[in-house]
């Protein structure tokens, strides 16, 4: 809500051309609801978050709308924190990232995504007469690298920490090592040996940690580092990157904006593609190691209610852990439906 309140101020600060600008950003509706049961399709496994719409030009002319499930996201980052191995202790570098990790990882994410959602689509507009399908097989890609860019741009921003959203100054660094983790190395845990990377949420974070690694290179602003065989990249410079950041944004929003086809075209396939054969099989290696699960799901409480002196007086969420007998008991129960 914070955030809402405040989008025509991100939209007029972003190190963006002002000519790329919305002038005034239309109605970002943001809202983080609890989810009491998960049914139909987003049963047992769900989305964290509904946002619509996709095309621009409705955002641009109505606004769009953002929902965030906020005890799913957290249950998945408690899930993960409670397995004996996982992919922050096997992918970060040291203890004090994952120290970090644990302490603002999930606090600094969950406002990334918020500002991905809820700003970072929305802003900036196309220059007259420019296509919206000008990008072509290219748009979702940079689509998205745009929106993750605005969110990582101001993630670090002190007025997150003034608006009262972020709790520390320090906390986006959680942010900024696990996203390059991800982009430039873990993410990848999730295709097959010998395939390129062709998800566009995959290109964008991949297209974004490898182009900062490369400008960054002379300033060791992302550093590769190998210990026991083992790939990491850490960063040195939280400063340096956040400016990197913010150079990338600028240029994909003129892209977007000029419908600038072949640059567009040329970021995606020198960043964001290839896979180097060597890390990927590195890799696939350690997270088949860690013996993970890729996907999650969630068993419904039973919500009963609670009777004294014949009345209805309060409900109670009543939780089991047998998974097959909850879908034999709704199949028994509702079977009819
Ligand atoms: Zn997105």
């Amino acid at each position: 809500e914070t955030l809402s309140a405040n989008a025509q101020w991100f939209e007029d600060n972003s190190p963006v051309d002002p000519r790329f600008k919305k002038k005034t950003v239309k109605g970002v509706s943001a809202k983080v609801i609890n989810a009491v049961c998960l049914s139909g399709d987003s049963y047992p496994s769900t989305p964290i978050g509904i946002n619509l719409p996709n095309a621009d030009w409705i955002r641009k002319e109505h606004g769009s709308k953002s929902v965030t499930i906020a005890n799913i996201t957290h249950t998945y980052d408690y899930a993960a924190q409670e397995m004996p191995t996982s992919t922050l202790a096997e992918f970060a570098y040291n203890k004090k990232e994952v120290e970090m990790a644990k302490k603002w990882g999930t606090i600094a994410d969950e406002i990334h995504t918020d500002l991905h959602e809820c700003l970072g689509h929305g802003s900036g507009q196309l220059l007259p007469g420019v296509s919206s399908t000008a990008m072509g097989e290219y748009a979702s890609a940079l689509e998205e690298a745009r929106a993750d860019l605005f969110g990582l741009y101001y993630t670090a921003d002190p007025k997150m920490v003034e608006l009262g959203i972020m709790p520390d100054p320090e906390a986006y660094k959680a942010e900024y090592a696990g996203y390059i983790r991800n982009g430039l190395m873990v993410q990848f845990t999730r295709v097959e040996p010998g395939r390129p990377n062709t998800e566009a949420h995959m290109q964008n974070r991949k297209l974004i940690a490898e182009w900062c690694y490369e400008k960054g290179a002379a300033d060791k602003v992302i550093e590769k580092k190998v210990r026991d065989g083992k790939t990491y990249f850490v960063v040195n410079d939280y400063k340096k990157l956040r400016a990197l950041f913010a150079e990338l944004l600028a240029e994909i929003q003129r892209i977007k904006s000029e419908g600038d086809y072949e640059a567009g075209k040329n970021l995606i396939e020198t960043y964001a593609v290839h896979i180097d054969p060597e890390l990927h099989k590195e890799v696939l290696e350690r997270y088949k190691a860690l013996n993970l699960k890729p996907y999650g799901g969630f068993i419904n409480p039973d919500i009963v209610p609670v009777v004294k002196d014949g009345k209805v007086v309060d409900y109670e969420a009543v939780y089991t852990d047998d998974y097959l007998g909850q879908m034999l008991k709704y199949g028994k129960e509702y079977g009819t439906l």
